[in-house]
């Protein structure tokens, strides 16, 4: 496995516990950094159908893409979950955590283990070291996030290997992603967004529903601001408030109106700065997840053409507000399921991750399509006319 974030960690814990596997786990970063919060999504620890689809977005949708069998094999292998495991995810799935918290528990919980089945190596692997690498009889798989190291190897071809060659991507957005720190117990829904944003005809600041973890004293408060591919070139990819009065006066008014009715509210202060990471915001996936093809195309002089290899988490599939890990966590814990299904033919167990991801994917886009059209009629809400523009009724 290359690349220890959320989900190779996850998986490579997952598939400690399989019998008959070793795994050999290589990672760049030397140690677990990151500030970012996340919010892993509930349906990752459902223990029933009904629970897997109790989402009020896309509910529907899973009933309409995912067939009854496939639902209650995805809930076999969740259950299937070790329990210091699943003991991790269902704390998470709480409310906001810190992902520097997800990596390091996963990290210490594979070390910890006994007897402990993951050899760990630090450092860069390139595509060449890992085909060089490649016995008979390993599977390889790429967690190494949204620049995959081996999502343009998938493809059948000439041998050269073009960026972006099985990548199918939907940019949604440019936004300004700020989160700070308030000092008091602090939630919100979508009426709370409506009357923060009154005076904002622009620049509207919109929290993400359950995105604010109240922890006991602080209030973590992350949202996003879309923004012109113009500012989002003239921005550096991350910076403070100060910069952003500086820069953006526009945006910094904006949030000023959205935190003084905040503070009117619940009469808390804001603890430290903002913090904020400009990013596009990317829909996107391999069209090729596993090297299924290449394997098909029979006896070529490639190590993929012998070996499975599988990509997971952002490797495979990304996406925008907020929901990405636990694509990531979902498509992993159905890729250990399928792994540790020993009598499983190689081009079943292909067959069955691609139709996943596939899947998955279906549900994401439409998920995503749905939040960024609820967002662009939520821009609207005070201009009637413009509003109307953006509907398509019949
Ligand atoms: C500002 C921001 C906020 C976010 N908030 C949320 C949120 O609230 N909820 C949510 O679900 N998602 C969120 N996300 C997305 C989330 O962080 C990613 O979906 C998640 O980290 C993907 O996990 P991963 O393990 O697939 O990839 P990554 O986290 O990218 O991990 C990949 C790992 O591979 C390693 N690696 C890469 N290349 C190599 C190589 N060649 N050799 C060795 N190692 C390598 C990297 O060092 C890294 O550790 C957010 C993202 C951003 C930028």
């Amino acid at each position: 496995m290359v690349g220890a974030g959320p989900v190779g960690l996850l998986l490579a814990a997952l598939l400690q516990s399989v019998e008959g596997f070793s795994v050999r786990l290589y990672e760049k970063r030397r140690e677990y950094t990151r500030t970012r919060m996340v919010q892993l999504a509930p349906y990752l620890v459902a223990d029933s159908v009904e629970s897997y689809r109790a989402d009020s977005i896309d509910g529907d949708s899973v009933e309409a893409i995912f067939d009854p069998p496939e639902l209650d094999q995805g809930l076999a292998f969740r259950q299937a979950i070790p329990s210091d495991l699943s003991t991790l995810l269902k704390s998470w799935v709480l409310g906001f955590c810190p992902l520097n918290s997800i990596e390091q528990s996963l990290s210490d919980l594979i070390d910890a283990r006994g007897p402990n089945g993951v050899e760990r190596t630090a450092g860069v692997v390139t595509a060449e070291d890992a085909m060089t690498m490649l016995q008979a009889g390993d599977v390889l798989i790429d967690s190494t996030g949204n620049r995959s190291l081996l999502r343009d190897h998938l493809v059948p071809g000439s041998g050269d290997v073009y960026e972006g060659a099985n990548t199918l991507n939907v940019r949604l957005e440019y936004a300004l992603v700020i989160t700070f720190l308030y000092g008091q117990p602090y939630d919100c829904n979508e009426y709370c967004k409506y009357y923060k944003n009154i005076e904002n005809a622009h620049y509207k600041f919109i929290p993400m529903v359950h995105r604010t973890h109240y922890d006991g004293s602080v209030s973590h408060v992350t949202g996003i601001v879309n923004i012109s591919a113009d500012d989002y070139e003239a921005m550096p990819s991350r910076f403070d408030g100060e910069w952003l009065r500086s820069n953006v006066p526009g945006v910094a008014q904006s949030m000023d109106r959205f935190i003084d009715k905040i503070k009117q509210e619940t009469h808390g202060e804001i603890l430290g700065d903002l913090e904020i990471v400009r990013i596009p915001l990317d829909l996107y996936r391999a069209r090729n997840a596993t090297s299924r093809r290449l394997l098909a195309a029979g006896p070529i002089d490639h190590p993929f053409a012998r070996s499975p290899v599988f990509l997971a988490g952002d490797s495979a599939i990304g996406s925008p507000y907020f929901q990405s890990i636990s694509l990531g966590f979902e498509c992993a814990i159905f890729l250990a399921g399928l792994i540790a299904q020993r009598d499983l033919p190689l081009g079943d167990m292909l067959d069955r991750y691609e139709l996943h991801i596939y899947k998955q994917w279906l549900r994401v886009y439409m998920r995503s399509k749905m939040i960024k059209h609820n967002k662009d009629l939520f821009e609207s809400l005070d201009d009637p006319l413009a509003l109307l523009d953006k509907l398509h009724i019949y």
